[in-house]
């Protein structure tokens, strides 16, 4: 998209031990440079690692975000972690309504929006996830879908700086498959209408990057699509080398 600064962000889901934090030194140092000018980079580990990746990127244009907070900012729910608590351990980024939240712990898309307003509340930006399953794509509902969890989770404070949308087909998650780079043109024109009709110019330059098995091999067609504004990796976001590289093709 025009005059929008593309973000290639990392969700490292449940893996990684203090041993990983070697990756995101590589990382920080892998971002320092002319790209950098141009590019944004993301990683975001699991909570247990967050505080230590940021002091680890303090001197990097590398940045460090949570993979999910509460919707509240603080209060008795065991085991949560608030958009409050990502931010004061320096993180700068959550993601909200990945896929396997709405499936493991059965997330809605007004509970999506009420997180993502807890991350704008904390000063974060929030990248919101949607995308459709196997069987809604086999039903030709995608675009429906899509419609439905941006109008659902997309809160009306949301502005180019403070969200990102993030188009993840559920079947293209960790399966090495991924739509032609026609599908995904379709479904990112498509997003990229109800953002602006939704949000007016906020819309049009609010990013929306692409995430379901994207890899050094294939990152390249990917990022030409347009209205691609960056990837959203998982697996390949684990090692700097593989990171780095989809980073690189920028
Ligand atoms: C993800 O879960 O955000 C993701 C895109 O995973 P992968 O790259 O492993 O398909």
């Amino acid at each position: 998209t025009p005059d929008v600064r593309p973000l290639v962000a990392g969700n490292w889901k449940m893996n990684g031990t203090r041993e990983s934090l070697t990756e995101i030194k590589a990382m920080a140092e892998g971002v320092q440079g002319a790209l950098s000018e141009k590019v944004d980079a993301l990683i975001c580990p699991p909570a247990t690692l967050l505080y230590v990746a940021t002091a680890l990127s303090t001197d990097s244009p590398l940045m460090i975000g949570g993979q999910d907070c509460h919707q509240d900012a603080s209060g008795a729910h065991t085991g949560d972690i608030s958009a409050e608590m990502i931010a004061d351990c320096f993180g700068t980024y959550v993601i909200v309504g990945h896929s396997e939240r709405r499936t493991d712990h059965a997330e809605t898309d007004h509970l999506v929006r009420a997180k993502a307003q807890a991350a704008h509340a904390a000063d974060l930006t929030a990248i919101i996830c949607v995308g459709e399953t196997a069987g809604e794509r086999d039903a030709y509902q995608t675009l429906e879908v899509l419609k439905r969890q941006i109008f659902n989770s997309v809160p009306e404070t949301a502005t180019a700086a403070n969200t990102v949308i993030a188009y993840e087909p559920v079947w293209a998650i960790g399966t090495g498959v991924t739509p032609t780079a026609d599908d995904v043109e379709i479904a990112h024109a498509f997003m990229r209408a109800e953002l602006t009709a939704c949000l007016g110019e906020e819309g049009r330059r609010m990013r929306i990057l692409y995430g379901g098995s994207v890899k050094p091999g294939n990152a390249r067609e990917l990022m030409s699509v347009e209205n691609v504004d960056g990837a959203l990796i998982g697996g390949a976001s684990l090692k700097a080398n593989d990171f780095l590289a989809i980073y690189r093709v920028y």
